[in-house]
């Protein structure tokens, strides 16, 4: 992609409205605009990361062994009312009126409609286990919508649902998207770490928060220091497999948020090990048995023929928080650094002397070899001082710049820059090729 043809407005302020690193960095790096409180456009660098954001949950999804499906945005008031929870849900659920004065509302989450389709197909346990997910933007009209788009009123999530046939399955079911989290995270160059949340009426220890540590999180969080270097399961995973072993692992060190904070716990840790942070809540997963199939009729037979209502979990990722969240993790004073798995372009190549012949020649050779390679290129053609195209560059993060002037050249020699490290390599032009590919 050539800058000049790039729609990427950014901005040479700093936006006052946004008040954390993450949200000022997406305003400033063209990734987003605000159309309403919390509601946004992606723009054409915001939406690709948006969408690797998505690919990789996808991935970790099919490989656990759940089903994409996509389900409406606009739902029909009348299953929540068969769940009970029209009325419970309150302001934060967006109510819509037809023009046939039917009830609808923009889905906040999906339990009841997934149940629905269910109920409207299975009807034994041979057909289980069951997951089923779909990334599909979410309303909550939050009473403070802020961070961007750490806490928005549209936001994309990506939600699971597990159906089983008794509570011991559902561990398994439990267990696969569990693993799943750790490694989905992973792969974004983060460490999330599964902490024991809120269960709600139904108790039990099947409910976990995946948070990333981040002085800006909403929420205070506690932990021992060991989970942060456990490592992550492999890509060789079998998730057909026993995965019990691995959540035990995870779930016999201290971590809990604070609603399920046991101070006496806690202190018995070392007291290096103690970590007290703030964190940023990007995952959920939940097991809650038959609160929806029960008033909903979503009935299985056993192998006995007598049918039970089917045991089902839920498990959210907050995908569009996600960006945010990442770039909390990953920036520094000059912008954003993105892992090389989200980055929208491996490398930004900055011809420093447009409309110079030689220099025009060597850039456009060097964008063509690389993008044969198999490297994404955004080309820096613009007409710009050096120090601007440098200022942008590592604002908008991208995790190698190659810079290209007639000085280099005339020594057949190119810049090569590592975003992260800031490490800067003089190499020749053959050299710095292959350094990328
Ligand atoms: P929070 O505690 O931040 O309000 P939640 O517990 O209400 O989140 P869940 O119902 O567990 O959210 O939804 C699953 C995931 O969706 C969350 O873990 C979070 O990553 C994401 N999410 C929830 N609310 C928002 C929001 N307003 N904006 C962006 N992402 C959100
Ligand atoms: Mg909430
Ligand atoms: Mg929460
Ligand atoms: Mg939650």
């Amino acid at each position: 992609m050539r800058l000049s043809r790039y729609f990427l407005p950014i901005l040479k302020e700093t936006p006052k409205e946004a008040e954390i690193v993450s949200h000022r960095l997406m305003l400033r790096a063209g990734m987003i605009r605000q159309q309403s409180a919390g509601i946004y456009s992606w723009l054409p660098f915001g939406k690709a990361v948006l969408e690797k954001v998505e690919q990789i949950v996808r991935e970790e999804q099919n490989r656990a062994g759940a089903q994409e499906v996509l389900m409406p945005t606009i739902q029909s008031a009348d299953l929540w009312m068969e769940s009970g929870r029209y009325d419970d849900y309150g302001q934060e659920m967006l109510r819509i009126t037809d023009r046939h004065e039917r009830q609808m509302l923009y889905g906040p989450t999906n339990e009841e409609m997934i149940t629905d389709i269910f109920r409207s197909y299975v009807r034994s346990y041979r057909e289980l286990p069951l997951n089923l997910y779909h990334i599909q933007w979410k309303f909550r009209d939050e009473v403070r919508p802020r961070f961007g788009v750490m806490r928005g009123r549209e936001f994309l999530m990506k939600d699971a649902y597990s159906f089983d046939i008794d509570q011991e399955s559902a561990r398994h079911a439990y267990n696969r998207m569990f693993v799943a989290y750790l490694r989905t995270f992973r792969r974004m160059g983060l460490t999330a770490i599964p902490m024991r949340a809120e269960t709600g009426p139904i108790g039990g220890d099947l409910s976990h928060e995946f948070i990333i540590l981040a002085s800006t999180g909403e929420s205070a969080v506690y932990c021992d220091k060991d989970l942060l270097d456990l490592p992550i399961p492999g890509e060789d995973t079998d998730f057909l497999s026993d995965l019990s072993p691995i959540v035990t692992e995870w779930t016999s060190k201290y971590a809990a948020t604070d609603d399920m904070h046991d101070a006496a716990a806690f202190e018995k840790l070392p007291e290096d090990r103690q970590v007290a942070a703030r964190g940023i809540e990007i995952g959920h997963i939940f097991y809650f048995g038959t609160k929806y199939s029960e008033p909903m009729g979503a009935k299985v037979a056993g192998p006995d023929g007598v049918e039970r209502p089917v045991h089902m979990g839920s498990y959210g990722v907050g995908v569009s928080r996600l960006v945010g969240a990442v770039i909390e993790a990953s920036h520094d004073d000059a912008g954003i650094i993105w892992p090389q798995s989200l980055s929208p372009f491996d490398v930004g190549l900055i011809n420093l002397k447009p409309g110079d012949h030689q220099t025009d020649m060597a850039c456009e050779a060097l964008y063509q070899r690389l993008e044969t390679a198999g490297v994404s290129v955004l080309y820096d053609d613009l007409d710009q001082r050096a120090g601007a195209k440098f200022a942008a560059m590592d604002l908008i993060g991208l995790p190698w710049q190659m810079i290209v002037g007639p000085r280099g050249l005339a020594n057949d020699e190119v810049e090569v820059k590592h975003r992260a490290t800031g490490e800067r390599q003089t190499l020749t032009l053959d050299a710095a090729v292959n350094r990328l590919v």
